[in-house]
């Protein structure tokens, strides 16, 4: 649609920002269903971060994305968090409303939709996260709120373990899902807690692009158990390779990315993303 003296103006912040999918995501939709809004993408580090939210509410924008590396940064200016916001300590969607400027987190839900998409059962289930960054807190917040009994979440014994201790206990407490912390470095306990889990998530950079490595032995894999992975480039991370020669049901993700967007494009909107259209669109097949 070509834009109008009432075009509303909804963008990306974040750095780097110029190969993102959103941009298309959101324009190829509000051209679809015929909504008046355009979103746009714009570079901006830490260092600019007032500014910019000081001139989107200038300008008047309904409200914008964020990405690396402003997803904790946002959180001083924003007026009102969304629980899963809070409990995650991460905003991926900001909207102004009422004067007001409101912070969401649509990584979590974005996962757990994909999942149900893919033909994921997650309720009442025990699922093993590897990680516990920015996407595994936001999937791990979303999943304990959401129905899922119980998460091993299993990252490095460094110096920001004692925190994610922390995380697990405020999670456990605001749900009714028990979330446990583990030392990656224990083998033992890894193959023990994925013998117990119905879904394996991992939510680590390891197997992103050209790193053909797995966190996870082959040899702790087994047919039964869901075997998903939050990154999409390459389509099959080593882990989903030993996976589906196990014979593992397995996703990737790829359509993570489509419903975190369609959940903020909802914030915004109202109405539903064309989901059908987008994955026609703007996701390749693998
Ligand atoms: P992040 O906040 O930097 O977190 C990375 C996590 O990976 C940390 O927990 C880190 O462990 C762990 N890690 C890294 N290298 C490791 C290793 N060698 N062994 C064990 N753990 C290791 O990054 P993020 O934003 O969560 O992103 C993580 C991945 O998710 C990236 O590949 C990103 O592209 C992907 N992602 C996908 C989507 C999507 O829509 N599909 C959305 C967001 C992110 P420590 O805690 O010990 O440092």
């Amino acid at each position: 649609m070509v834009p109008s003296g009432q075009t509303q103006l909804v963008c990306l912040l974040g750095s780097p920002v110029s190969h993102s999918i959103s941009p298309a995501m959101h324009n190829t939709s509000f051209d679809a269903l015929g909504l008046d809004y355009s979103y746009m993408a714009f570079d901006i580090g830490e260092d600019n971060i007032k500014a910019a939210v000081d001139a989107l509410r200038t300008l008047n924008c309904k409200g914008f994305n964020l990405t690396m590396p402003l997803k904790n940064a946002i959180i001083p200016y924003i007026d009102e968090l969304s629980e899963e916001a809070r409990l995650a300590h991460s905003v991926n969607t900001c909207l102004f409303e009422d004067g007001k400027l409101k912070g969401y987190t649509t990584d979590g839900i974005g996962f757990l939709n994909a999942m149900t998409d893919s033909g994921i059962d997650y309720n009442d289930k025990v699922i093993t996260v590897l990680g516990a960054g920015g996407a595994a807190t936001s999937i791990i917040v979303s999943a304990a709120l959401h129905g899922v009994s119980k998460i091993n979440v299993f990252k490095r014994k460094n110096s920001t373990f004692d925190e994610v201790v922390d995380f697990a206990d405020r999670i456990t407490h605001a749900s009714d899902c028990d979330v446990f912390v583990y030392d990656i470095a224990d083998a033992t306990l890894l193959e023990f807690c994925l013998q117990e889990s119905d879904i394996l998530i991992n939510a680590t950079n390891v197997g992103m692009g050209d790193d053909d490595t797995s966190l996870v032995p082959k040899e702790f894999l087994y047919k039964d158990l869901i075997v998903t992975d939050v990154i999409y480039h390459p389509a099959y991370t080593r882990l989903l390779k030993d996976a589906k020669a196990v014979g593992c049901k397995v996703m990737n993700g790829k359509y993570m990315l489509l419903y975190q967007g369609a959940a903020a494009f909802k914030i915004w909107t109202g109405q539903d993303m064309p989901i059908d259209l987008i994955k026609e669109k703007c996701f390749t097949e693998d």
